[in-house]
């Protein structure tokens, strides 16, 4: 073996790992288990933009991913579920003043769903950030 192949997998052919085993990058070493974070990001169906799975996995900026914005039924079904009131301020909108918002954040494993949506109006969406 070469110098330049030292470290380096050879023996990985697995599709998932896509020569990922041959990143020097020391902060992807260091995750605990990269492929099955990656294996699980490619298979999520809220993961809209699957090559930006490597950047995030780098950084952890979910905006790589372009992670599924909830559609307007599920926003529909959530804001009559509320009555039109905010969950944050409990003040009354309407729908177009809101925004869906995950109940369970994306990144702790909450779906982008009708059950996980809630509606949130424009100002307190903002606030709360990053979601
Ligand atoms: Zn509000």
């Amino acid at each position: 073996m070469s110098l330049l192949t030292e470290g380096v997998s050879p023996s990985c052919k697995s599709l998932i790992c896509n020569g990922l085993c041959a990143v020097s990058s020391p902060l992807l070493r260091s995750i605990s288990s990269p492929v099955v974070v990656l294996a699980k990001l490619m298979m999520d169906d809220d993961v809209q933009k699957k090559s930006g799975i490597y950047p995030y996995v780098l950084d952890g900026d979910e905006r790589h991913l372009n992670i599924r914005a909830f559609s307007n039924n599920m926003k529909r079904e959530a804001y009559e579920r509320q009555q039109g009131v905010c969950v944050k301020c409990e003040k009354q909108f309407r729908l177009e003043a809101m925004e869906g918002d995950h109940i369970k954040p994306w990144h702790e494993g909450g779906k982008t769903n009708a059950e996980n949506c809630q509606m949130l109006c424009k100002p307190c969406n903002r606030r709360k950030g990053g979601d």
